[in-house]
């Protein structure tokens, strides 16, 4: 039985060719960390000391933290870790993290919010009443004020979270099943989100039924990562921080042409700038015929002739005036289709659309039954486009 979590799950939705390299090949990213997360593990780290501090009845000072925040920060930074953000240093991101901590610490100090019951606590889910779908987390902090028990969660990401995000946030709401089970006398679970970076919290909660279907929602969509054999690229803003970059082959080019001395020279490179200059010629001898047809109707019909005369070959003009009935987009179609029906029309000048057929087809929307019956209609084809775009 495999494990879950909600970042494998996260991973999965995500990129399944990021959930395969991590999960299924278990490889070993080249890249070790981007600074955006060693930040959060050190705000983390620091964060996790003053309360494990303060339950030892120790009561750090904001400089002891910064002290400890700094020293972790050099123990452990190595120049593998990636910064996507190249206008900004490590230094920028250390003096950022240091913000955090210094403004989470004026902001609560002396702590007592409320009862601290632990840090990292690591909570194992159980989705079906059989066990046989489970999900393990850590809670960053979990605190109780009597009967009502508190889920943290610290973010240093310099977007905030939205409260309406927050009501449908799926991490914090299963460890609230997690701490229902564990506390019987749990009435009330608060999920808050601590945005460090804005001095802010986020409340949120869940109802009972809320978190049941909760469960089964999750419990799909574990169902669909087990019944999942094709795991393709889904490119994304996200893949700047994604530490398979360098492999995935979405990007793997481009890491090969950054390290050649003449990159000009990269055969790879050689292929594109051709392709593109020709698609660009491509586009502008599309342009120019279609401005030339114009002008070679409107001479025609300046000269009254229906045939234009070059130094070889002769343009011959046709123009008929047609009726056109509603296309698709049209307000009236489906009236008209109605009709056509009607009259008997339909079988002999209706098409049927292939091509909607197909993708209905490859995204499973039919059930089994009819996928045999069309499976025996279908033949593979290899197709190959190629899409040209910004770098
Ligand atoms: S770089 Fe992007 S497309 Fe490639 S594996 Fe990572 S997330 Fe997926």
């Amino acid at each position: 039985m495999t494990l879950y979590s909600h970042s494998r799950i996260s991973t999965f939705e995500q990129c399944k060719l990021k959930f395969k390299y991590k999960y299924i090949d278990k490889l070993k990213p080249e890249i070790k960390a981007t600074v955006e997360a060693f930040m959060g593990s050190r705000v983390h780290d620091t964060l996790e000391k003053l309360y494990v501090d303060l339950k030892y009845q120790k009561n750090p000072t904001k400089e002891d933290l910064l002290e400890f925040l700094e020293s972790e920060w050099k123990k452990q930074w190595t120049d593998e870790i990636l910064i996507v953000k190249k206008e900004y240093a490590k230094e920028n991101y250390l003096d950022m993290a240091k913000k955090f901590v210094s403004d989470y610490y004026n902001h609560y100090k002396p702590f007592d919010q409320a009862t601290t019951i632990g840090t990292e606590i690591r909570v194992h889910i159980k989705l079906d009443e059989y066990g046989v779908y489970q999900l393990q987390g850590y809670i960053d902090r979990l605190d109780s004020k009597e009967e009502v028990y508190e889920v943290h969660d610290y973010k240093t990401a310099s977007t905030l979270m939205t409260q309406e995000y927050a009501d449908k946030d799926r991490q914090l709401a299963l460890y609230a099943i997690a701490i229902k089970e564990l506390y019987k006398d749990a009435k009330k679970v608060n999920l808050i989100w601590h945005y460090v970076a804005f001095d802010k919290e986020i409340i949120s909660e869940r109802t009972d039924e809320q978190l049941s279907e909760l469960r089964a929602i999750t419990i799909d969509a574990i169902k669909e990562i087990e019944s999942c054999r094709d795991f393709p690229s889904k490119v994304s803003t996200l893949c700047g921080w994604c530490e398979f970059k360098p492999m995935c082959p979405e990007w793997k080019h481009q890491y090969k042409v950054e390290k050649e001395k003449k990159p000009e020279d990269e055969d790879g490179v050689k292929l594109v700038d051709e392709y593109s200059k020709l698609k660009l010629e491509e586009s502008n001898i599309k342009h120019r015929l279609e401005e030339l047809k114009d002008r070679i109707v409107s001479f025609g019909e300046k000269e009254e002739v229906n045939s234009v005369f070059g130094s070889e070959q002769r343009v011959k003009i046709w123009k008929k005036e047609c009726d056109k009935f509603p296309k698709t987009t049209d307000p009236v179609f489906q009236k008209f289709v109605e009709i056509v029906k009607k009259l008997d029309l339909w079988n002999e000048f209706s098409r049927l659309d292939s091509f909607k057929l197909e993708k209905a087809f490859e995204n499973n929307e039919f059930n089994s039954e009819i996928k045999d019956i069309l499976k025996k209609f279908a033949r593979k084809e290899k197709i190959e486009r190629l899409y040209l775009g910004k770098k």
